[in-house]
């Protein structure tokens, strides 16, 4: 007996359909390439996505195609995420901070046909056109007045000529809600970056799941400035997850610095915010330097990488700020897990409440997890033992696009590549992952634990632990530490201060100084980097 039920796909357009006719009047504020603030409702969005989608149509854009973008977050690039998709073709977010020679193999890789690009990438996209093969025409986002006078470029466009010379009588149409939406390349670290293509439908769930109140938690009465960019897994969904709840939204732009941000957050009255850890320690130097307060910020994610416990205290002790702390990935849309309290947490003292919140956390309704041994048996959720992270979900992959790197399930679970416990209340913590796990006389040694205790203390900034070849035991810990500026720590004192921190097997062997660790272009520690440099380290 089927269900009497109306069958209607799930479609990204009709998240901006419903925005415009039940939040039509709330704000979206932009900071534009161009320094200044602007500001236009979800109506307006609408109107200008429509414009476009009807622009692209000129192009001769089909179904299926994919539209590159290169663009920092703010309104235009929202435009492009719901005239692209909406209108069934895909949309390709290019990672600006990815080398160029990566740039162009992504972009002949994916067969992108135009690339819709803010005025920021001109010089970058100007040096790789000539090896980007499949691109039709170029569209630059910014006014008539600022278009080059003269571009190498060929077939470029003004972004805002195409939206005026266009109507928006525009029908979004209706399609298969498995169609492909939308492209983003995991930032290939290891090897050729490679594509996860999502649907409408697994977007629509996951944005349906992640505005849930123990995910985001993101609400009418908001106002999101996702500082996690648009090129980064789709801002973690935010742009979907927000016009879909009628929030305030507010971009940032490219001025990511602690000023911009917490002048941004000020003027807006912004509530809530999501990042990965690397761009909090900007905003909270600043803030902490000038002897600032925040007047509306009441909650963030943090994710992407381990969350220091130090900062998740700082923000929620001295600023009253909730931190959620989050994990997932690229393949996973990106979220998999929340670590937020449930009733039965809140008798906990605080440290007990605490060290739950510092785990990576719950799965989110649709997402299942499991961990297992290297042959592929499942292993306890008690807390301590370890094992391999494997996902499943309906906004989880199931092969990479173009089937690179063949066939990527195991028993229909994807393996995440991430080594982690899981508690008896089903709370995940991710130890390290699994090419960064430092493996010491046949014992792992979970690196993010080592990080986290050298970031407790006030002298450092930035820590990463890293293996180091050792005739003995295979490989040892090396702690790798940035000093706070003006601040002063030896290596013997961070050395004890592990002591009755963690088994002593595990403390770091060595401590080496540097003035900056390596930043990938999803804003991350680059852990091979480091390994590459010391190399040749030799313990004492
Ligand atoms: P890449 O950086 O390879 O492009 P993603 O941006 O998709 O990939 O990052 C996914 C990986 O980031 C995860 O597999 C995990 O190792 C790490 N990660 C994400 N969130 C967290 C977190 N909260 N704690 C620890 N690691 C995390």
């Amino acid at each position: 007996l089927m269900g009497q039920m109306m069958s209607q796909p799930l479609l990204i357009s009709s998240i901006i359909k419903h925005a415009d006719r039940y939040f039509g009047k709330n704000e979206i504020v932009s900071r534009r390439v161009e320094g200044d603030i602007h500001r236009y409702t979800y109506s307006d969005c609408h109107s200008r996505s429509k414009k476009l989608a009807n622009a692209l149509r000129g192009l001769g854009v089909q179904m299926g195609d994919r539209v590159a973008t290169m663009a920092w977050n703010g309104y235009r690039h929202l435009e492009a995420y719901y005239a692209v998709s909406g209108s069934g073709a895909v949309l390709h977010t290019l990672n600006p901070r990815l080398f160029p020679e990566q740039i162009a193999y992504i972009t002949n890789h994916a067969e992108d046909q135009y690339l819709i690009f803010e005025l920021t990438f001109l010089p970058l996209i100007e040096a790789v056109a000539q090896h980007c093969k499949t691109i039709k025409g170029y569209i630059l986002m910014c006014d008539r007045d600022r278009m080059p006078a003269q571009s190498a470029l060929p077939n470029l466009m003004c972004y805002e000529d195409l939206i005026d010379s266009n109507s928006d009588d525009y029908e979004w149409p209706l399609f298969d809600e498995n169609s492909a939406s939308s492209l983003c390349y995991t930032s290939g670290t290891t090897g050729n970056p490679k594509g996860a293509l999502y649907s409408h439908r697994s977007t629509l769930l996951h944005s349906y799941a992640s505005t849930m109140p123990d995910a985001l938690n993101v609400s009418g009465r908001d106002a999101v400035l996702p500082v996690v960019p648009m090129f980064h897994v789709n801002a973690w969904g935010l742009p979907y997850s927000v016009p879909l709840t009628g929030a305030k939204m507010v971009f940032p732009g490219p001025s990511l610095n602690g000023k911009s941000l917490y002048d941004l957050f000020e003027a807006e009255q912004v509530t809530f915010s999501a990042g990965v850890p690397t761009v909090w320690l900007g905003l909270l130097n600043y803030v902490a330097q000038n002897n600032l307060t925040f007047s509306s910020f009441k909650r963030t994610v943090i994710g992407g990488s381990a969350c220091p416990p130090a900062m998740m205290k700082t923000l929620r002790h001295k600023y009253g700020i909730e931190v959620v702390h989050a994990w997932g990935m690229t393949e996973m849309s990106p979220l998999g897990t929340c670590a937020t309290l449930q009733s039965r947490h809140l008798a906990l003292p605080e440290e007990g409440q605490q060290a739950m919140l510092e785990k990576q956390g719950h799965v989110i309704f649709g997402v299942d997890m499991k961990i297992v041994d290297d042959a592929g048996k499942e292993l306890p959720w008690d807390g301590k033992t370890y094992g391999n992270l494997l996902v499943k979900g309906p906004w989880v992959i199931q092969d990479y696009y173009k089937g690179e790197g063949g066939d990527v399930l195991e028993d229909g679970w994807f393996p995440t590549g991430d080594v982690a416990t899981i508690d008896g209340d089903g709370y995940m913590q991710i130890t390290d992952r699994s090419k960064d796990v430092i493996k010491s006389g046949g014992e792992w040694i979970g690196t993010i634990d080592l990080e986290n205790i050298a970031m407790a203390h006030p002298a450092v900034l930035q820590a990463a632990c890293i293996g180091v070849l050792h005739p003995k035991w295979d490989e040892r810990p090396l702690l790798v530490v940035v000093k706070r500026p003006g601040m002063d720590v030896t290596r013997e004192e961070l050395l004890a201060f592990y002591e009755g921190k963690i088994a002593k097997w595990w403390t770091p062997d060595d401590v080496a100084f540097i003035d900056a660790l390596p930043i990938g272009a999803t804003g991350k520690v680059l852990k091979n980097r480091i390994r590459e440099s010391f190399r040749d380290h030799v313990l004492p």
